[in-house]
Parts: structure tokens; sequence; C-alpha cells
């Protein structure tokens, strides 16, 4: 693997070189200057570099791997309606639909200029408009693993020339068990490709997985890996379960906070704690794998617009979601996973903007809490909440037995579903880079 890079940080956009198409669209999206990953890895990716990044969301890791990979593929951009002169040419690959949704979002808004096409597909919607999509023809192709496979076997799609591979989001993609489907996908693409990879943290599985689908990338980070950013501040609360709910109301109203992402370990505890929000008065509504991906998109949009205070959420239902400005996060529960803790209060923080995360943990958790600690190598200052009297009485507790059980995820990577999907094997992946797009 290359060493970290030392590429001289740029401090505007324009320094790249960037086709002037991309930095009118950069520009109108208000961007003064490149956040660190977007310094480090534009150039890196525009000569045709394979890169893996170590980049916590919320560092404007979207646009570091959308803006250069839109400007290698201006030069087959052209304007005829012939699908076969669209053919799929970068496929961004993600772990949640909600990360599709808000990359394509991303890939539109910088590309509007330009004459390449995008398009999203993911699970959980109707797959036709997303097949019409498909064959009127796309340079920039985003997708969830599970459903690209369907529109694969369903003869939608074509990968066979595809140029740049991103896999966005790896460590999560791996943490789901996307691994055969993404053998599967990648044993369909040509050899010489360009391939990205971005990883919130660097584990030994992605390191491997960098291997394996990289040609000798350049390996480039912004933070430690497994680190917070530094416009977090971290609390954690010591309570008694009981006292939870009540010292999640009491924050938000005390505080005046307009904005929060609740984390929840359950979904069935993420519905009921929204309901119980909502009952104390605040605006609340939960996300999770249980809800339709209607329901879902409705809720972020509530949640975005400012109609919401708190959106209610379990780990995978957030995973990757971008919202401007959240100014404070809770971990209702705090996660089982140590990793999900860097994720989760990366939702606060983003592009330089300050952000609070606040964690509640009961005698139970201090072996999780001290877990998170190692990981980030920070101690998390710990406090007492005053709550309000009255607040955080004893109340029933649920009698049912499926409310105290962790969150599985159980969309489209369960593979023991999946059977055609565990054949695909992964080749002989070594490749040139950017050959097909004419890079170095
Ligand atoms: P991401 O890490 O890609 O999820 O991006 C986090 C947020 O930062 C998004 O809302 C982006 O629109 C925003 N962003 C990306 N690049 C920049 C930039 N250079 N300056 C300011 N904000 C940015």
């Amino acid at each position: 693997m290359a060493n970290n890079t030392t590429t001289s940080i740029k401090a505007n956009f324009s320094d790249f070189g960037l086709h002037p198409t991309i930095l009118k669209a950069v520009s109108e999206a208000g961007y003064s200057s490149p956040t660190p990953i977007q310094a480090l890895a534009l150039p890196n990716i525009m000569d045709g570099h394979d890169v893996m990044g170590a980049a916590q969301t919320g560092t404007g890791k979207t646009a570091a791997f959308t803006l250069p990979l839109l400007h290698r593929l201006l030069p087959m951009a052209n304007t005829s309606a012939s699908p076969a002169r669209h053919p799929v040419r970068a496929l961004i690959l993600t772990p949640t639909r909600e990360l599709a949704d808000q990359v394509a979002e991303n890939a539109i808004m910088y590309s509007k200029y330009t004459n390449l096409r995008c398009a999203v597909v993911f699970g959980g919607v109707d797959i036709n408009p997303q097949r019409e999509a498909l064959q009127r023809g796309c340079e920039v192709l985003i997708a969830t693993p599970g459903r690209l496979l369907d529109h694969i076997e369903q003869r939608n799609v074509n990968l066979s020339q595809v140029g740049i591979l991103v896999l966005d989001e790896a460590d999560r993609m791996l943490d789901m068990g996307f691994l055969p489907d993404l053998e599967r996908i990648v044993s369909l693409l040509p050899k010489q490709r360009q391939g990205l990879l971005f990883s919130a943290t660097f584990s030994k599985e992605i390191r491997r997985l960098g291997l394996n689908f990289l040609n000798n990338p350049k390996e480039i980070k912004v933070a430690q890996s497994n680190t917070t950013a530094d416009t977090i501040t971290q609390i954690a609360y010591s309570l008694s379960g009981k006292q939870k709910r009540a010292a999640v109301a009491h924050i938000i109203k005390s505080r005046k906070l307009n904005q929060v992402i609740v984390f929840s370990n359950t979904r069935i505890g993420a519905s009921r704690l929204a309901r119980e929000l909502l009952n104390d008065g605040i605006k609340a509504d939960a996300i999770h794998g249980d809800k339709s991906q209607a329901e879902r998109t409705k809720t972020l949009d509530s949640f975005k617009a400012g109609d919401l205070e708190a959106l209610v959420a379990t780990d995978v239902a957030a995973r990757g979601l971008d919202v401007a400005g959240v100014p404070c996060v809770i971990n209702y529960d705090l996660p089982f996973n140590a990793e999900d803790y860097v994720h989760r209060i990366g939702r606060t923080g983003r592009a330089g903007s300050s952000g609070q995360a606040i964690s509640f943990y009961t005698p139970d958790d201090e072996r999780l809490l001290s877990d998170i600690e190692k990981l980030i190598k920070t101690p998390i200052e710990k406090a007492r909440l005053s709550l309000p009297s009255g607040k955080g009485r004893a109340r029933k507790e649920p009698q049912d037995e499926l409310f105290y059980k962790p969150y599985v995820p159980s969309e489209s990577f369960d593979q023991s579903k999946q059977p055609s999907r565990q054949s695909g094997r992964l080749g002989d992946n070594k490749k040139s880079v950017g050959i097909l797009l004419g890079g170095k």
C-alpha cells in the first residue's frame, strides 16, 4: 500500500484545476474553501490514483470523491439522446438507502452544469422507475449493493464500462454483511479501473478490502482513525434507566434545542421514545428499519425542514445522514459497538461547525463507555444531570421481551435470504489505474 500522501494543501477549489462547470456548482453550494479531506483527495483522484480515505462523516468526504470523479468523466459527457452513449462509468456503492440518496443529491448538484447523467438505485422502493432511469443511461450510478444486484439479475444495467468504483462508508458495508455482494459486483467490473474507498475507521478488515479491491492506493487521512472531530464536545450523564426519557425531554426543553438526533439501540425502543417525547410536548418521530422507505424519507425531510425537534434513530437508519447543523446528538442508549459511537456523534459538529454529543449511561453500561473511551483515545467528561423534581419516576416497564432485543439489521444484507448472491467470487482484482479514463 502506498504511503500516506504528502500533497500540499490547496486553499481554493480553483487551485485544483477542476473544470469550470464543476467549479460553478461548487461556488453555488457556498463552499469557500476545500475541507482537509477534499484538499488531500482531489489532486490524487484527479491524477487517477486509487485512494483509501479515512474520514469521519461530516468532513466533506462526499464532495472529496464526487468532484474529481465528475471532472474525470467530463470528457465523456455528451448530449446524445441514445442510452448507449451514456453507459455507467462511475459506480458509487453505499451501505444505506439514505446515504445513497444523499450522495445522489450531491452528485446531481455538482454535475448540474455538465451533460453527465446521475441515477440512484436502492431497496425499499418501487424498482420500475429505477429500471427506466437505468435504461435511459447514466454515467454516474449510486447504489446500495442489494438493489444493484436485483437490477443486475434483471439485466437492467451493464457495468462493463465502469472506470471508477467508489466504496463509501466501507466499514459499515462490512458490518452489514455486504462483502459477498461487493465481491459479486466487483467481479462484474472491468479490471482496469480507478478504485476509491472511504471509511470512518480503518480496521484490519478494511485494509484487507483495500488490498483486494484497490490497486496500490494512496492512503489519506484527515484525522486519526477512530477519533472524533474536535468541534464536538462530549459529555456522559450517569442516569438510571428510568430517568432517561425525562432526561431527553429536559435537555431538549431546557436548552431550547430545536434539532436533536436521539439514538436508540432498538427499533421498538426508538418508536416508543418518539411517542413518549410527543406526549412530553416535543415534536418527535422515529426512523428505523421497520419503517417503509417512504416513511423514512418523509420523517427525514420533516427533520431537515425543521418541523421535528427530535429524530429518534437506530444506527443503520441514521448511518450517513447529512442534516446540516444538527447542534446535538443524544445517545439514549450507548451503542454495543464502540465504532458506532464515532459514527453517531459524527452527525453533529459537521464541516467545522460546533456540536454537542450527550450520552446516557447506567451502571450496567460502564464497560461500553470505557470501550468507547479506549477507541477514541479520549476520556469523556462524566457529569450528573439534575432533573426537575418528579421527573424520571418509576414507570411500568414493558413485559415484551422483544423490546429488549438488540437491534439487528434486516434489510437486503440478510445473506441467508440471498443464496444466489453468495456465489460470486472475487477474481483477480489487481488493476492498473484509470486507463479507461485516460489517467496516469
Ligand atoms: P459529508 O462529510 O460529505 O457528509 O459532508 C458534510 C457536509 O459538509 C455536507 O453538508 C456538505 O454539503 C458540506 N460540505 C462539503 N464540502 C464543504 C466545503 N468545502 N465547505 C463547506 N461545507 C462543505
